[in-house]
């Protein structure tokens, strides 16, 4: 089976800034079909770098993709995403998508921080199930729209770490569905949490490492849409999966 991804040219049509930290991109792009996950990503290529990295769709109709890229301290991305880009070509791959809602699902709870927050909106957006969201976001402009007001939502402040917010949820007693991102070490411990103490089946949550805190720029990104379907091809579950891809990620900082 291959794994190489389909890729498309875009052309940034508009960049517009949500809030200090989060930058919109609308892309124009030919032949681009969602996958209709609400979690799905494509790999992003910027020009004059050859280096992926990961973004969700947070919409895609008419030829129009878009995307919510978060611009932190120093990144390749971040870097050229701080800058005007409208009229710059990139390179996206097919969309992939993790989320995977269980039949008898009741609710969903969603956790994450700003990278997250994308993936989040969407999932709050289209699955029709009472919905509560934790997100760390920093940047008040987007506490206010950003997310469906359908969603409960409870803004954490920097200092409430997301491990301790999970350890700290009141879980209900009926079947739903746990989804969250945000930094790759932190993922680790809170899959752990949930599979350990919580008991949770695999197939009730999903937990991804998004990005990794590390001293300087990554060296290279990992694609997880290889590791993503030679996984489901043998059978693993999500959570096994994005295991997997942390130590993938993990291996590719070492190398
Ligand atoms: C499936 C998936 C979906 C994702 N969706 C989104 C999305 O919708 N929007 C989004 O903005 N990101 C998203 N991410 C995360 C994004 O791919 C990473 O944050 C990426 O590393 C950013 O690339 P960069 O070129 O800006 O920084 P890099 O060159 O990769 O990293 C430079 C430095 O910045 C640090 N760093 C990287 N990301 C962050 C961060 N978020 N906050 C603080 N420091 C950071 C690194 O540790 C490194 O030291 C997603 C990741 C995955 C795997």
């Amino acid at each position: 089976m291959s794994t190489r991804a389909q890729q498309f040219d875009a052309v940034v049509r508009r960049r517009e800034q949500l809030s200090p930290h989060l930058v919109r991109l609308t892309l124009g792009v030919d032949g681009f079909v969602s996958t209709g996950i609400p979690d799905e990503w494509v790999g992003l290529v910027v020009p004059g770098q050859f280096q992926v990295r990961y973004y969700t769709v947070r919409s895609c109709a008419d030829g129009q993709l878009v995307l919510d890229v978060v611009v932190h301290e120093v990144g390749l991305v971040t870097e050229w995403a701080s800058r005007d880009v409208v009229g710059d070509t990139v390179v996206v791959t097919e969309p992939k998508g993790s989320f995977a809602l269980p039949s008898d699902a009741e609710w969903l709870m969603l956790v994450g921080d700003l990278t997250a927050l994308p993936a989040m909106a969407r999932i709050a957006e289209t699955v029709d199930l009472p919905t509560r969201v934790w997100a760390q976001v920093a940047d008040a402009e987007l506490h206010e729209g950003y997310l469906p007001t359908r969603a409960e939502v409870t803004w954490l402040a920097e200092h409430e770490g997301l491990a301790q917010t999970v350890e700290g949820l009141d879980w209900p007693g009926t079947p739903g569905y746990f989804w969250m991102a945000g930094e790759s070490a932190d993922m680790r411990a809170i899959r752990k949490h949930l599979m350990r103490d919580r008991k949770l089946a695999a197939s009730a949550y999903d937990v991804m490492g998004y990005w990794r805190r590390a001293a300087q720029r990554q060296p290279r990104a990992v694609d997880p849409g290889p590791i993503y379907r030679q996984g489901k091809a043998a059978g693993l579950s999500d959570e096994e999966i994005w295991a997997k891809y942390d130590e993938a990620q993990h291996q590719g900082s070492q190398a």
